[in-house]
C-alpha cells in the first residue's frame, strides 16, 4: 500500500493543509489516469475563471462525478479541461492502483463559459478575496493548487521559444511544444512546467526580541486600508533566501540585518507564489531610511506587550484586524505575516523569563 495513506504534514496556514496525496510519478502513468477517470468515485472539482463553486448550502467545495459533468459538457471538452490533482487521503477508498496506491483520485475542472444549471446542488461562484477566507483549510488548498495550474495553462498557450501554440499533456501538469522541429523538442527538458515564484517575507525584531517594526505600505491599495505588515519581496535570480530577506529590508526601511531565521512557507495563488516566511533581526539603534525604493510610507517599533494585545483581536468587516487605540491595522490570522509577529511575541515570553 502506499506509503502516503495518511496526510504526510498538517499545517495551520490557509491554502498549506495538504489533502491530496499528489502522486506526481503517475501524471505521466497512462493506465493510472485511464483506471482513475473511469473509476466511479472519482471527482472533479469546478472552477469558473479560477474562481471555485461552493455548496450553497453548507459552503464547502463542489465536487461532482462524471456523469453529472456530462450534464453540461461533451468528452471531447472534457479531456481538455482536466487536470490531475492527486488522491484524496482516505483509508477508505474503493480506488486502489496496482495495489499500492489508494485514495479517490481527484481533478479540476475547468468549466468556464459553460451554462451549470443541470447541477443537482444549488452553489455560488467564489468572487473575492475574502470568499476563499471562508473556505475550510482543507478545501483552500485543493483551491490553490488548482488555481496556480488553471491561471499558468491560461497564460502559456503559446511556446516562448518558437510561438507555436502548446499542447497540454499528463493531465494538465506540463506544456509541450505542438511544433516537432522546435528546439524545445529536442532537448532533454523538453516540456514547460508549472511555475512558482518564490517570494520572502519577513518580520523584523530587534536585538533583545522586545519589539517588532510594523511596515505600512505606500501602495495606492493600502491608502485606505492602512495595513501594517511584514517586509517582502520576489526572490532575485541566483539569491539565497537569506540574502533576499536582508535586501529587502535594506531597500524598504534602510536597516541592515546580520541574523535571517526562516520558519515557514505558504502557497499564495494569487497567481503563483511561494511566500517564504523568515524572522530578521536589526539593531533599533538604526535610523531608517524608507528612500531608497520608496516602497513603504512608515515604519513604527511596537513593542511585543502592545502588539499581542492587537493581534488577539478579531478581525473586522474589511479581512483585516482594526485597532481603533493605535490606529494600526493588521493582517488576520490566516496569513504568514500574523504568524510571524506572533511568532516573535510567543518567543518574547520565554525570552524574557
Ligand atoms: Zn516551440
Amino acid at each position: 500500500m502506499s506509503t502516503l495513506a495518511t496526510r504526510p504534514i498538517t499545517h495551520s496556514l490557509h491554502y498549506s493543509q495538504e489533502v491530496l496525496n499528489r502522486v506526481s510519478f503517475l501524471r505521466k502513468d497512462p493506465q493510472f489516469l485511464e483506471e482513475a477517470l473511469a473509476h466511479s468515485e472519482t471527482q472533479f472539482v469546478p472552477f469558473s475563471d479560477y474562481l471555485p463553486l461552493v455548496n450553497e448550502r453548507n459552503g464547502l467545495l463542489m465536487k461532482l462525478h462524471k456523469s453529472e459533468v456530462f450534464k453540461f459538457m461533451g468528452p471531447e471538452k472534457f479531456a481538455q479541461k482536466l487536470i490531475f490533482l492527486g488522491l484524496l487521503f482516505s483509508n477508505k477508498s474503493d480506488f486502489v492502483y496496482k495495489s499500492r496506491y489508494r485514495g479517490t483520485p481527484t481533478f479540476a475542472l475547468d468549466v468556464s463559459n459553460h451554462e451549470l444549471d443541470a447541477l443537482s446542488e444549488p452553489f455560488v461562484k467564489l468572487g473575492s478575496f475574502r470568499d476563499l477566507n471562508r473556505l475550510t483549510l482543507e478545501d483552500s488548498s485543493i483551491v490553490s493548487q488548482a488555481r496556480m495550474y488553471l491561471q499558468w495553462l491560461d497564460s502559456h498557450n503559446f511556446c516562448s521559444i518558437c510561438g507555436a501554440k502548446t499542447l497540454r499533456v499528463y493531465a494538465g501538469t506540463q506544456l509541450k511544444c505542438s511544433n516537432g522541429g522546435c528546439v524545445s523538442n529536442h532537448r532533454v527538458s523538453n516540456t514547460c512546467f508549472p511555475r512558482t515564484d518564490p517570494v520572502v517575507i519577513s518580520a523584523i525584531t530587534n536585538r533583545d526580541n522586545t519589539k517588532v517594526l510594523l511596515c505600512k505600505s505606500g501602495a495606492p491599495r493600502n491608502k485606505e486600508r492602512k495595513l501594517y505588515s511584514c517586509v517582502s519581496g520576489f526572490v532575485d535570480p541566483s539569491e539565497t533566501l537569506e540574502v533576499a530577506v536582508a535586501r529587502e529590508i535594506w531597500e524598504e526601511t534602510g536597516l541592515t540585518t546580520d541574523k535571517v531565521e526562516i520558519l515557514m512557507s505558504q502557497p499564495w495563488p494569487f497567481p503563483n507564489n511561494l511566500m517564504i516566511g523568515c524572522v530578521a533581526v536589526c539593531d533599533d539603534a538604526q535610523y531608517p531610511d524608507l528612500t531608497h525604493d520608496c516602497e513603504l510610507d512608515e515604519v513604527r517599533w511596537v513593542p511585543c506587550s502592545v502588539l499581542e494585545q492587537i493581534l488577539n483581536q478579531q478581525e473586522g468587516p474589511s479581512g483585516f484586524i482594526q485597532d481603533e487605540n493605535s490606529g494600526l491595522n493588521l493582517p488576520n490570522d490566516k496569513s504568514v505575516a500574523h504568524m510571524l509577529m506572533n511568532y516573535i511575541v510567543e518567543r518574547s515570553k520565554t525570552s524574557s523569563h
